[in-house]
């Protein structure tokens, strides 16, 4: 490590890109104190400020033109994503401070969650290399919904915005499990096709935790050259307290309702407009055509194996004796695939 008497060392030139509204204002509050740690370790960078929505993806690409090797974003996943949809891929390193509300992408990653700690990490960890989604052309680093997701988000920020944190998450899912619509939905790839009448969500994950706490996908990896696709259908109503809880517990890929695999390219389609969002914005309507882009982006965070944040032990079984739909399983689709055509 490469900081003394408490103060430390940014071997990059380096700007941040702030979002001063995250977290309900948390990161324009914070902003001061780090600028502060920065200033007393006597580390020249520049900072730049969003002022609205998708102003990120612009302060970034002023920051790559301006000569900056690292590009730090100060806020939530939203804020994340414009980011990383401004640099240059092939010649900047990407970091976070995460200051957002959800900050799933945080846990994704294994950062610590408080900000010294970043800071401190700048100091010593090394570049590493993580994938990124594609959807129509933007980037995404953590977790992509079609249907449900977004309006739970949308409801937990909106209608339970008085309840803190995950609190307001399961409420707005429950809440949304009894009420939300369902829509028609067609996913291709290269080898298969599958159609879902009464389509709930479909979620495309990068890593595995959602904002706001959930495991949504938990077996997802930010470096596995693969995306984890999870198709929700409509829960009867049985079903839908089984899969409130299992989902909770991130047990849900064992519920019938719940198909999943992993995969690097497809395109999505239902039969009216479904908004899709990523990280929590929403970016437009299906069709979606979805990659992979491998080890895409460069970010500063610990290794792998130092992650701070870790899947807990009920988890970690092994995928054929935990999950008989056949998570990351070639047969589960194929047979589902095969269920539907014989209908
Ligand atoms: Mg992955």
């Amino acid at each position: 490590m490469r900081h003394t008497n408490g103060k430390f060392n940014i071997p990059y030139k380096t700007a941040f890109v702030v979002n001063p509204t995250s977290g309900a204002g948390h990161a324009g509050k914070t902003w001061p104190q780090i600028a502060e740690r920065l200033d007393q370790s006597g580390l020249k960078y520049k900072v730049y400020f969003t002022r609205c929505s998708g102003d990120g993806r612009f302060m970034a690409e002023k920051a790559v033109s301006a000569g900056a090797e690292l590009v730090v974003a100060v806020g939530g996943d939203g804020t994340l994503v414009e980011v990383v949809n401004g640099i240059d891929l092939d010649r900047t390193v990407f970091a976070v401070i995460p200051l957002g509300t959800g900050n799933g992408f945080r846990r994704s990653c294994g950062l610590p969650g408080q900000w010294q700690s970043v800071l401190q990490g700048f100091s010593c960890w090394q570049p590493r290399r993580i994938d990124l989604g594609v959807i129509n052309g933007t980037c995404f680093l953590n977790v992509a919904g079609i249907g449900f997701d977004a309006a739970v988000a949308e409801m937990a920020s909106e209608k339970y915005k008085m309840i803190k944190g995950y609190t307001a998450y399961v409420l707005a899912f429950f809440d949304g499990l009894t009420r939300l619509d369902h829509f028609y939905t067609r996913v291709t790839c290269d080898r298969w096709g599958i159609e879902q009448p009464n389509t709930l969500l479909v979620v495309v994950a990068n890593g595995p935790y959602y904002g706001g706490g959930l495991t949504i996908a938990p077996h997802a990896s930010l470096d596995d050259g693969s995306l984890d696709l999870i198709i929700v259908r409509r829960p009867t109503g049985t079903e839908t307290t089984v899969l409130a809880f299992q989902a909770m517990a991130g047990m849900h890929l064992e519920n019938s309702a719940v198909i999943s695999t992993k995969i690097d390219s497809f395109r999505v389609e239902a039969d009216h407009q479904v908004p899709v969002h990523i990280d929590g914005e929403i970016i437009g309507k299906l069709p979606a055509e979805i990659m992979i882009k491998p080890g895409a982006l460069q970010i500063l965070a610990p290794p792998k194996n130092q992650s701070n944040c870790s899947l807990p032990n009920f988890l970690k079984k092994p995928l054929d004796k935990r999950n008989k739909c056949g998570y990351n399983n070639r047969a589960s689709i194929d047979a589902s695939v095969a269920e539907r055509q014989t209908r």
